[in-house]
Formats: structure tokens, sequence, C-alpha cells
């Protein structure tokens, strides 16, 4: 056994300095990024925040309004091929850029998605999503679909430290997703122990990924605005947001009435509720590791987005940052013991 010292911090834990800047007001600040990929080699540009691939998030409906400000969509894993035929032969060839289609990695996965990747060739990219992508199942699986698919974009994970994001991208992966316990329904950290905190998270794998010429996706923990500009700021190619987006209209899961209010239906991929729902239960063997809650009603999606996408501005002018590639840059994180006065909200 061994302990580390030094102190690994969250989203909570810090706050953005801000810093002397010359641009006069939030409408000059550019959000869209260029990246070329890795293997693939793919150029794309676009705003890079993702929603999760979550049955209640990644849903085509949320795909169709974020496309529209360039912003991206992992579709989750549980559609049917023909819904997934239906949704290409109803979209524009540009969708194609910012969605992905999503893969466990059993047997039944792998036969899955060479079906959809068959029946729907314009897909790009590939979404590789276990809770622990430390299993060399895992490395052997990224390593085959590469194997298959070379001109395809594959997102990767979920890992938390550098030398698994190096893995990772020698295996083939383009883009390593990070985060193990930070999500909104992620119950991992209480019933195993085990996690990192994000922000850390996120400086140390960026670091890796940058240094082989791969890019990282921050996955999970983002209350607020401010936690994705603090995802940014720490190095973060990508944000991905499960319970930001979650509740919308957009929005996969029930619609529920309770005392006159409305809520609606969010819960996470390995909860009691996702495995009776796709998998027929929870097996003897293992405990869920997400919760399900409910999330109060909140309309469009838009308006969630033009909020979020206005604080990621905001934080730029405060930085003196033009572009959101200036942003990791331009940040100096203080370390700090308090976040927003509350006193209004409790
Ligand atoms: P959020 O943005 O809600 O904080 O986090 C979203 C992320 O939580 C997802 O992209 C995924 O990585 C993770 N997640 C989703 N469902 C579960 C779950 O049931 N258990 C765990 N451990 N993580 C989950």
């Amino acid at each position: 056994m061994r302990i580390e010292q030094d102190i690994k911090l969250g989203f909570k834990d810090v706050m953005i300095r801000p810093k002397r800047s010359t641009l006069k007001s939030r409408s000059e600040v550019s959000l869209v990024r260029e990246f070329t990929f890795l293997h693939s080699k793919f150029s794309w540009s676009g705003i890079p925040i993702m929603a999760a691939n979550m049955d209640t998030v990644g849903t085509f409906e949320m795909s169709k309004v974020l496309s529209k400000h360039q912003m991206f969509t992992a579709i989750h894993k549980h559609y049917l091929i023909e819904e997934w035929k239906f949704f290409a032969d109803n979209s524009n060839e540009s969708i194609f850029d910012y969605v992905s289609v999503s893969t466990g990695i059993g047997k039944s996965d792998l036969k899955k998605l060479e079906q959809v990747l068959e029946q729907v060739p314009q897909l790009k990219f590939i979404c590789i999503d276990v809770a622990n992508g430390y299993s060399e199942h895992f490395v052997d699986f990224v390593k085959k679909v590469r194997e298959k698919f070379p001109s395809k974009t594959i997102m990767a994970g979920n890992v938390v430290t550098g030398e698994m994001v190096e893995e990772l991208l020698l295996a083939g992966a383009d883009l390593i997703k990070v985060g193990i316990g930070p999500g909104s329904v992620c119950t991992t950290r209480i019933k195993t122990g085990v996690g990192y905190p994000q922000l850390s998270a996120i400086i140390e794998c960026a670091d890796a990924a940058h240094g082989l010429g791969g890019q990282i996706i921050s996955d999970g923990g983002c209350a607020v605005p401010g936690d994705l500009s603090k995802a940014f700021g720490a190095g973060a190619d990508f944000v991905m947001l499960g319970g930001m987006l979650a509740g919308h209209d957009e929005s996969g899961g029930e619609q529920i009435e309770v005392n006159g209010n409305t809520y609606k239906e969010f819960y996470g991929m390995s909860s009691k509720t996702a495995m009776d729902k796709h998998q027929g239960g929870v097996a003897d063997y293992r405990a869920s590791e997400g919760k399900a809650v409910r999330v109060p009603y909140r309309g469009a999606v838009e308006e969630t987005i033009k909020d979020i996408l206005g604080g990621i501005r905001s934080t730029c002018t405060y930085v003196g940052a033009k572009r959101l590639k200036e942003l990791t840059k331009r940040t100096t994180f203080i370390q700090v013991s308090e976040q927003e006065n509350r006193i209004y909200t409790e």
C-alpha cells in the first residue's frame, strides 16, 4: 500500500483568477475549435461540448438541436438498427460530424456496432464506453475496432490517469474519455471507493494525451456553466454533459407529475433502473453503480445551451481569451475553500 501525498482537486476546489483583457464584449469570443484527430485524420470544427451517451441525454432529438450549434451528441447504444436507419434517412449529411454511435465491449455489442455502421456508413465517430477503462480486454477491443474501422474517429474511456490515456491512444483511440466517479448520478465512489477528483484528472490526462497528439473529453461532474470553463481551463479538449442536459424536451426519460410539478426521469447507465430496462435486471455478481433521480422539467434545451455558452464566453472575457483555444494558456486557478454565496438558494 502507498499513499500519494499531493492533493488532487475537483471543480469545487478552485476558481479562475481574472486577468487584464483587451476584449470589450463576450460577442468577440469564439468557442469554435478545430482538431485533426490522431488516427482517423478527420478534421473537425465545432463547439467541443458533448451530450453524454445516456438514454436520458444522448438522444436523436438532442443531437438535432445541439448540431445546429455545432455541438456533439454521443448517441446512446440502445437504439435499434431500424431507428438508426430512420434517423439517417431523415437527417442532413452534416449531422454526422456531430454524432457518434456508442458501444460497450461485449460480443453482441461488436456485432451491433458492425450492423449499425453497415446500415449507416455516414457515421464518422464511434464511442467505446465502459465504466472501468483499465482492463486489458477493453484495450484489445479498442485495437480490434481500430483495425476494422481505420477511418472512423474513436472515442474511448473512461480512465483518469496519464499512463492509461497513452495506452488507449496507442491502441488506436483518437479521443480519451476522462472521469471515474464525478457524474451526477454516479455512485462508483460510494460503492467502490475508487475515483479521482475531476480537475486533477483533466490536468494530468490532457498532458499525457497532448504529448502524443491525442485529445481528451472531460466526462462528468459539471453542475454549472463555470465548471465547463474550469474543465476547458484545465486542458480538456471536449466536455461531456449528462445532468446539465437532462430534464428537457429533447432528453429521454418519462415525464412525471407530482403535486402539480413536472419532472423528468434521469438515471445512471449502471443504475438498477437502467439495468432493469436494458439488461433484464442487475446481475447477481455486481452492484449497481448509478442512481435514478427526478429532475425538474426544464422545457427546450435551447435556453440551457445559451446559458452554458454565454457563461463560457464570459469566462473568456474575464481572462482575455479571444478564442476557446486560448483559455487553458490564460487560466490561473486559485485554490479556494468557498464557492458561491448560497444565502438565497437554500
Ligand atoms: P454528469 O454530467 O451527469 O455529471 O455525468 C455524466 C457522466 O456520468 C456520463 O457521461 C458517464 O460517464 C457517467 N455515468 C452515467 N451513468 C453512470 C452510472 O450509472 N454510473 C457511473 N459510475 N457513471 C455514470
